[in-house]
């Protein structure tokens, strides 16, 4: 195959779903030589090549075309889409697997002094999430008038700050909010990393190559259960 018939996977360069992502690889037969600084890491088996970049650009690359294959949360993958539709971009890719690892809630989290019943009380209310997307479908579906304040960190600070009312953020254990003086009232979107491919037709070797990982995988996950 030459350079450019070689099947581009995006994976998050370092985070929480670098080692899920990186694991599973490995377990399905990819050598790579990887270099830690490196934006690209070529397989040395297979002709695949990674694609180290942040789990946020990920949807995108897959959506553009830009990369093949990608490991990426739902919860990022669902925002970006919603993003997309609202912008009128293409938003197309294919679920090829949802895989075991990266496991997290979306949740809505207000002040313990809050006085919540329901996500009703938020009626009128500001709450700073990174997901703004995903967190205005919710109060659409739910009747609820209030307002996403998008912020990209220090989320779990933005109550205290005078910055909004409540927040929506990723959980995996509680204990950030906790540290916060946060409660965790609602799960909005339950996540978990899944495999995507883009749209559109692959060339022949390389479908025949998504086959063959794809099937691997599915014996990993099997014999994982
Ligand atoms: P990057 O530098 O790549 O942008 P990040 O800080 O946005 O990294 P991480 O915190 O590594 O991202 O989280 C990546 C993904 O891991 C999340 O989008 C989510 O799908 C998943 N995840 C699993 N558990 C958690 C958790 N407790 N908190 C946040 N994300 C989690
Ligand atoms: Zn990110």
């Amino acid at each position: 195959m030459t350079e450019r018939n070689r099947l581009r996977i995006a994976v998050q360069k370092s985070g929480r779903l670098c080692e899920g992502s990186m694991e599973l690889l490995k377990a399905i037969g990819v050598k790579l030589s990887i270099r830690d600084r490196l934006l690209i890491a070529h397989a040395t088996n297979l002709p695949i090549d990674l694609l180290r970049v942040r789990d946020d650009d990920i949807p995108g690359l897959v959506m553009d075309g830009v990369v093949d294959l990608g490991f990426i949360g739902e919860n990022e993958l669902e925002e970006k889409m919603l993003e997309r539709q609202a912008q009128g971009k293409q938003f197309q890719y294919k679920t090829l697997e949802r895989l075991e690892f990266g496991g997290c809630r979306l949740s809505l989290a207000v002040p313990n002094e809050m006085d919540y019943q329901s996500v009703q009380s938020l009626q009128g209310k500001k709450v700073a999430t990174t997901y703004p997307f995903l967190l205005e479908r919710f109060f659409r579906e739910q009747n609820v008038n209030a307002k996403a304040v998008m912020l990209n960190g220090s989320v779990e600070v933005a109550p205290r700050a005078g910055l909004a009312d409540a927040i929506c953020d990723l959980v995996s254990t509680g204990a950030t909010l906790e540290a916060n003086g946060l409660v965790e009232k609602d799960v909005i979107f339950r996540s978990k990393a899944v495999l995507i491919q883009r749209g559109g037709e692959m060339p022949d070797g390389k479908q025949q190559l998504i086959d063959k990982l794809l099937t691997r995988i599915n014996g990993v996950m099997q014999a994982r259960e």
